[in-house]
């Protein structure tokens, strides 16, 4: 689809070669923007963005959004942060900076040009929850102190920021608590679960399961998160969330191993290793608020979503 001279718009998009990023900016792409991807290729990867680099209306620059960024942009999506567990763990100094300073230097940007930023934040807002399924209204039960702290008091003081830069300076913000997504382009040794049960199922290894596997999540496809962004970002001034994104349905980790073994056809066996610490028991979203006022829900279950993604991993020279 086409826009014309008026209606296109440049877009930043920071953690733009990430996961959600690089779908993200192909959706944009489509419609007829002008896309400028941020990224410092720490979980990202020019894999993910190397179908555009002819594109005209992409551009690419490596920064660490730690750092100030001056730019010229009309809309700014802010998704810069490792997500995975085993990443965002490897440097929690790091991590927190990212979701912290990041924030700042994009809120200022924001404000100076007096534009609309959305921030990519996390059901880990809710923690380790005590109510089911989480509704925005929830204030969580986060661990100030433990492994996951990094990631989930980065996201959570990020979203403060976000709402202080609001009410403050009445700047136009959109934020988001995404729920667990996976499909194409997650990177293949990122340690979060799809990826990690995936690649185990096609290399014929043992599927490691934390716990008893009777912790559950609920699993969303990127295009289907996708079309959320893009109809938030899209929504009236004012209506801020914090929004649930993510697919309702609920499934515990042991039989996603076992959906996944038999979708692959695989020999391998069920390996179950200790709990990593903080770990949530339980997570599903509460998505009434997006389906009001978005007229959104996801379309893609599981089953589909999962065979799409065993068919990237399977045919993208990731298995040995
Ligand atoms: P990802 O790791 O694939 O993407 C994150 C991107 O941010 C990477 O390209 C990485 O290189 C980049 N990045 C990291 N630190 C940076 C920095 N300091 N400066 C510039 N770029 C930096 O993960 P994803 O799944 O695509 O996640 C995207 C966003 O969505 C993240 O903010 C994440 O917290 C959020 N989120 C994702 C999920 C999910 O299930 N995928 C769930 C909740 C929230
Ligand atoms: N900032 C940026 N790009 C801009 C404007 C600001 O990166 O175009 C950064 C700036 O470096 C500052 C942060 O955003 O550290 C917050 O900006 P703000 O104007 O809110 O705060 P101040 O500069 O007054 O501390
Ligand atoms: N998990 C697992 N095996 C793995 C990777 C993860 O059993 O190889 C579990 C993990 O302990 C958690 C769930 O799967 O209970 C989801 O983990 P992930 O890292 O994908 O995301 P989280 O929702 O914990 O941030």
């Amino acid at each position: 689809m086409g826009r014309n001279y008026f209606s296109q718009k440049r877009v930043l998009v920071t953690g733009g070669a990430g996961f959600l990023g690089s779908h993200l900016i192909d959706r944009l792409l489509d419609q007829g923007h002008d896309v400028l991807c941020v990224d410092n290729l720490f979980t990202g990867s020019k894999r993910n963005i190397e179908h555009l680099h002819q594109h005209p209306r992409f551009e690419f620059l490596r920064h660490d959004v730690c750092f100030p960024l001056f730019v010229e942009v009309d809309e700014i999506y802010n998704l810069a942060c490792p997500a995975s567990p085993v990443h965002y763990q490897h440097d929690p100094v790091q991590t927190t900076k990212t979701s912290v300073h990041g924030a700042i230097n994009m809120l200022g940007l924001a404000k100076r040009l007096k534009c609309r930023i959305f921030q990519a934040s996390t059901s880990e807002v809710y923690g380790d929850p005590s109510i089911h399924p989480q509704v925005e209204s929830y204030w969580g039960n986060v661990n100030p102190i433990g492994i996951r702290s990094c990631y989930d008091e980065g996201k959570r003081c990020a979203e403060t920021l976000f709402f202080d830069y609001h009410r403050q300076l009445g700047l136009d913000i959109k934020v988001v608590r995404i729920f667990n997504t996976y499909g194409p382009r997650m990177h293949p040794s990122d340690g979060r679960v799809v990826s990690n049960f995936i690649m185990q199922a096609l290399k014929g290894d043992p599927i490691t399961i934390y716990g008893d596997g009777s912790q559950t999540r609920s699993f969303c496809f990127a295009s289907d998160l996708v079309e959320g962004f893009l109809r938030f970002m899209d929504s009236p001034a004012g209506f801020t969330g914090p929004m649930n994104l993510g697919n309702p349905n609920e499934f515990t980790i042991r039989e996603l191993a076992e959906l996944v073994i038999e979708l692959t056809g695989s020999k391998s066996k069920i390996d179950f290793r200790p709990l990593p610490q903080d770990d949530p028991l339980q997570r599903c979203p509460d998505i009434s608020l997006a389906k009001a006022k978005l007229d959104w829900e996801p379309q893609v279950q599981l089953r589909e979503g999962l065979q799409k993604t065993i068919d990237y991993f399977a045919n993208g020279d990731f298995v040995d």
